[in-house]
C-alpha cells in the first residue's frame, strides 16, 4: 500500500517494483479501476496457539518465531483525523435512536406525521439558533458538498443569462472547485483567487477581480487542510457593496470557532453535521431572506422548495442535537488549540527540517498541517496506523488520485513537499497523554521504521 500513490500504475510498472506477487492482476477493484491487492482480499485474523479450532498448527515453534500476526495495534486507538470526520456523541446517537422509533412522514397531517415533523422543526431551530439566524432561513440537505452545490449552482442559474461570473479561491474543498468546474462548462466564467504563502487571500485581488457580471463570491470560512482562517467578513462586505451575493463554505469551521451569519454577514453558509459529531449524510444551507436562488432537486417542494424529498429525520435529529452541543466544545477552544501547539513542538524537536503548513495564527485551533521532508506522507500515515494513530496525509490519495494537495500547492510547496504533509485534526476528546503518545509514535516511526517509504517523486 505504501506503493499505492504517486508511484507508477499500471501492471508493467507494478511488476517492475516487484509487487505484482501482492497484486491480484486479474482482478481490479470495480470502483476505482485499480488492481486488488491479495492480501487485502481477505480479513487478517491472529491465530491463537494451542486452540484446537485453529488450523494452523504452530508446533513448538510458536507463534512468535513464525511471525505471525506481525501487525499489531496498540488498544488505544488516537484519532487525530476530525477534520475529515468525527465520532458521533453520545447524546447525538441517544436522539436518533429515539427519532428511529418515529416512523411517520414530516409531511403528513396526521399524529405520525406531526411527530416527525417536530423532530425536523426543533432541529432546524437549533441549527439556526447557531448560525443566529431564524429558523425559516435553514435548508436541510444530504451533506456540506450537497449545500455548497444548492448554493452555487442554485445562485448561477438564477442568475443565467444575465450574470455569468463567478469568484472563489484556488485553495476551495473540491465541492466548491468542481462545482465551479462544472459551471464552466455550462457557459459560466469562473476567478479563482491566488492565495499567499500563507494560504491568505487579499481581498484587495477579490476587488480587482470584480466585474459587473459577477453574480457570486464564494470563499470558504477556514480551509479543511491547513486550517487557514479567510478574511470571510471583509470580503462579505466588499460583495455587498457591488450588490454581489456571498457564500461561505463553513463546513470546516461550524463548531471549531465561533461561526455565524451576524458577524460573517453573508448571504449564504454551508454546514455539515459529522464534522460536529453529528452523523454523515446530512448538511444545511443557511438562505438569506429575499434571495432567489434555483432548486438542484426538484419533487415535492419539501424544505421550502429547495431541496425536494422526504427528510431524514434520524439524522436531522443528530444534527440538531450535535449543534446543541457545539458550545462545549467551543468553550474548551483554548486547551485544543495548546494541545495542537504541544504536538507542533513536539515533532518540531524530533524532526528539526520539519515546516508548518498554512498561517501560523490564523487557523483553527484543532488543525497542525506539517510537513516532513523526506517522508512520504501516506507512508507515515501507514506506518502511525500500526501504533493506533490516525490522522491524514496531504496527497489526495483517499480519493484514488496521486496528486498532491491542490490546497498545499496553491501555497507554493513543491510537490514533494506537498507529497510530504501530514495533516492532524484534533477532536475534543484530544487528551495530552494521545498527543505525547503521538510524537513518541512519531520519532520511532521515523527514526527505526524500516518499512517507511522515503520520498520517490511521480514519473
Ligand atoms: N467543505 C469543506 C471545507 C470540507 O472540509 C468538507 C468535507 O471534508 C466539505 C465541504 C464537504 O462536506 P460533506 O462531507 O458533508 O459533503
Amino acid at each position: 500500500a505504501n506503493h499505492a500513490c504517486g508511484s507508477p500504475v499500471g501492471p508493467d510498472a507494478w511488476q517492475k517494483r516487484n509487487i505484482n506477487s501482492l497484486t491480484d492482476m486479474d482482478q481490479f477493484d470495480p470502483i476505482s479501476g485499480f488492481p486488488v491487492y491479495k492480501c487485502l482480499l481477505c480479513d487478517v485474523e491472529k491465530v491463537k496457539p494451542g486452540n484446537g479450532s485453529n488450523p494452523i498448527d504452530f508446533g513448538e515453534a510458536g507463534e512468535e518465531e513464525l511471525n505471525i500476526a506481525k501487525i499489531t495495534h496498540s488498544k488505544k486507538e488516537i484519532y487525530l483525523d476530525n477534520n475529515a470526520t468525527t465520532h458521533i456523541a453520545p447524546e447525538v446517537k441517544e436522539i436518533m435512536a429515539a427519532a428511529m422509533e418515529v416512523y411517520g412522514n414530516p409531511s403528513s397531517i396526521h399524529t405520525a406525521g406531526k411527530r416527525a415533523r417536530a423532530i425536523v422543526d426543533k432541529a432546524r431551530r437549533a441549527v439556526a439558533s447557531a448560525l443566529h439566524c431564524t429558523a425559516r432561513r435553514i435548508v436541510f440537505t444530504g451533506s456540506g458538498s450537497e449545500s455548497i452545490n444548492l448554493a452555487i449552482k442554485g445562485i448561477a442559474f438564477a442568475h443565467k443569462g444575465k450574470k455569468d461570473h463567478i469568484i472563489t479561491t484556488s485553495v476551495e474543498h473540491p465541492a466548491v472547485l468542481n462545482t465551479c468546474r462544472w459551471l464552466e462548462r455550462n457557459d459560466f466564467r469562473i476567478t479563482y483567487l491566488p492565495v499567499d504563502h500563507n494560504g491568505l487571500i487579499d481581498p484587495l485581488e477579490l476587488e480587482k477581480a470584480i466585474t459587473k457580471d459577477t453574480c457570486l463570491i464564494s470563499i470558504m470560512t477556514a480551509n479543511n487542510e491547513t486550517g487557514v482562517i479567510q478574511p470571510v467578513r471583509e470580503c462579505a462586505a466588499i460583495a455587498r457593496e457591488r450588490n454581489i451575493l456571498f457564500h461561505t463554505d463553513a463546513v470546516q469551521a461550524f463548531g471549531k470557532i465561533p461561526v455565524n451569519v451576524d458577524d460573517l454577514e453573508v448571504d449564504l453558509l454551508s454546514v455539515s453535521a459529522h464534522k460536529v459529531n453529528g452523523p454523515k449524510g446530512v448538511g444545511a444551507l443557511y438562505v438569506k431572506k429575499g434571495i432567489e436562488i434555483e432548486s438542484l432537486i426538484n419533487g415535492g417542494g419539501h424544505e421550502f422548495g429547495l431541496r425536494s424529498g422526504t427528510e431524514n429525520v434520524v439524522g436531522i435529529a443528530g444534527f440538531g442535537k450535535a449543534v446543541e452541543l457545539i458550545p462545549n466544545y467551543i468553550a474548551r477552544i483554548d486547551h485544543i488549540s495548546k494541545l495542537r501547539d504541544r504536538l507542533e513542538k513536539g515533532i518540531r524537536n524530533v524532526i528539526k527540517d520539519c515546516k508548518v503548513n498554512g498561517h501560523p495564527e490564523r487557523r483553527l485551533p484543532n488543525t497542525l498541517n506539517i510537513t516532513l521532508p523526506g517522508f512520504r506522507g501516506e507512508s507515515v500515515v501507514l506506518e502511525m496506523e500500526q501504533r493506533g494513530v490516525y490522522f491524514s496525509s496531504g496527497s489526495a490519495c483517499k480519493s484514488g488520485d496521486s496528486k498532491p494537495s491542490h490546497a498545499l500547492l496553491a501555497l507554493g510547496l513543491s510537490e514533494e513537499e506537498a507529497h510530504c504533509a501530514l495533516r492532524f485534526s484534533l477532536g475534543f476528546e484530544t487528551t495530552e497523554e494521545d498527543i505525547d503518545h503521538t510524537i513518541r509514535s512519531l520519532a520511532e516511526t521515523v527514526q527505526t521504521s524500516k518499512s517507511m517509504v522515503h520520498f520517490v517523486p511521480c514519473r
